[in-house]
């Protein structure tokens, strides 16, 4: 363990000097590297560390952020990728052959279930959505089949939690691995590695870089054998690379994550009980709020609830929601989340789109459920833009 907590973790990282002594690192904005002889090609390529070579395989500025994440999240190591999705897929690629089969809970990110539901069974992978706050039917749904067990938690967009130890004590009773997919609480308020995933993926296009303008995505792992084989067999040969500039960016934003997500979380829990007590509002969805089902598990897995949270008003007309939606005026609307900027969205004809109603309740989404990710503006601020929403529908 490192006695260094993590705003410390986040700024100094593992506290190595940057060349020339600069106090910020550089952008190796290099695609390869030269050598002084044949002969030390040939010995940078068989090393794994320090021999940068060629920029998809590995690059100063990436790995300071790799070391940096692995630290963060109580990994041994990580690799960077150009997305989120760049990381799903490759990770599940490189767990899964055909033949096999991967559990994933029902719910997921809309490309995460395209890749599972989609794309995989075309190379042979079965799948099986289920309901994993459900333990009994996860502890019922093996076979010799299954070999990974994925998912998200709080889960997109109804911000259910999943038991990660539990998940992970059953899975791995059946020798099968878990991935878990930390999104949405980022490794300030939950490190999945330590209550027992074998494999946490990032979209750092969110939380992590955090401010928007940096697509990138991250695998972080214990077993360094399995994040080279990662590395070379699946991001390196898929293309999947982070460009140095992101990279650089991501970093930036990293030394930030925990004052933002705490000042985030305070707004978060003020609007979600604005929004309880609103006679206008039938149902919050927030890890934060007491009333909360799974409310337990934040209290054993999570350090604080986090800055995302949806809702869904009395009035249940889609209609009614868009015009919720299109009466705030500090909420962009956009589909992203965990920016500065508060974002705010309707899943159902945005992130969710194409989804008919019947499956949108399968999946536990409420056809008019409002999303917002809590930015970084003064919270009364964003008070007054939802009330200011609530009290221009009550005039209509
Ligand atoms: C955004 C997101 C992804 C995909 O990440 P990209 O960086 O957009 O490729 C995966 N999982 C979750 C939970 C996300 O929010």
């Amino acid at each position: 363990m490192n006695e260094l907590n993590f705003d410390t973790l986040a700024i100094h990282g593992d506290r190595t000097k940057n060349p020339l002594n600069a106090v910020q690192p550089p952008i190796f904005q290099s695609a390869s590297y030269e050598f002084d002889s044949v002969a030390d090609v040939d010995a940078a390529m068989g090393s794994s560390e320090g021999g940068f070579v060629y920029t998809r395989g590995d690059n100063p500025t990436l790995a300071l952020l790799e070391k940096r994440i692995a630290l963060l999240e109580g990994g041994a190591g990580a690799v960077s990728f150009g997305s989120g999705m760049g990381a799903i897929s490759s990770v599940l690629m490189s767990l899964l052959r055909s033949g096999d089969t991967i559990i994933a809970h029902k719910t997921l990110y809309g490309s995460s279930a395209n890749l599972i539901e989609k794309v995989l069974p075309d190379y042979g992978i079965q799948y099986k959505m289920i309901d994993l706050t459900d333990l009994a039917q996860l502890a019922s749904s093996f076979d010799d089949s299954v070999k990974v067990v994925y998912f998200e938690t709080p889960v997109n967009p109804n911000l259910k939690l999943i038991d990660i130890a539990e998940v992970a004590r059953i899975a791995h009773h059946h020798g099968v691995k878990v991935v878990t997919d930390n999104t949405f609480a980022s490794p300030h308020l939950q490190q999945p590695l330590t209550l027992g995933a074998d494999v946490v993926v990032h979209s750092s296009t969110k939380f992590i870089n955090g401010h928007g303008d940096a697509v990138g995505g991250l695998a972080i792992a214990q077993d360094l054998n399995y994040l080279n084989e990662l590395r070379f067999n699946y991001m390196c040969t898929f293309g999947s690379v982070m460009s140095p500039f992101n990279a650089w960016l991501t970093l930036r934003g990293l030394k930030t994550l925990g004052v933002r997500i705490r000042q985030m979380q305070a707004s978060a829990l003020k609007i979600a009980a604005l929004l309880e007590n609103s006679e206008q509002v039938a149902t919050v969805y927030y890890p934060g709020l007491a009333s909360f089902a799974g409310h337990d598990i934040v209290q054993a897995q999570m350090a604080g609830p986090g800055a995302i949270l949806s809702f869904v008003l009395t009035d249940p007309k889609l209609e009614t929601a868009q015009k919720f939606i299109d009466h705030t005026k500090l909420f962009k609307i956009a589909v992203s989340l965990g920016d500065c900027d508060s974002h705010i969205e309707l899943p159902a004809t945005m992130t969710h789109k194409g989804h008919s109603a019947d499956d949108l309740e399968k999946l536990d989404i409420h056809p008019s459920l409002i999303r917002i990710s809590v930015g970084l503006e003064d919270e009364q601020d964003l008070i007054k833009d939802i009330e200011g929403a609530l009290a221009a529908l009550k005039r209509e």
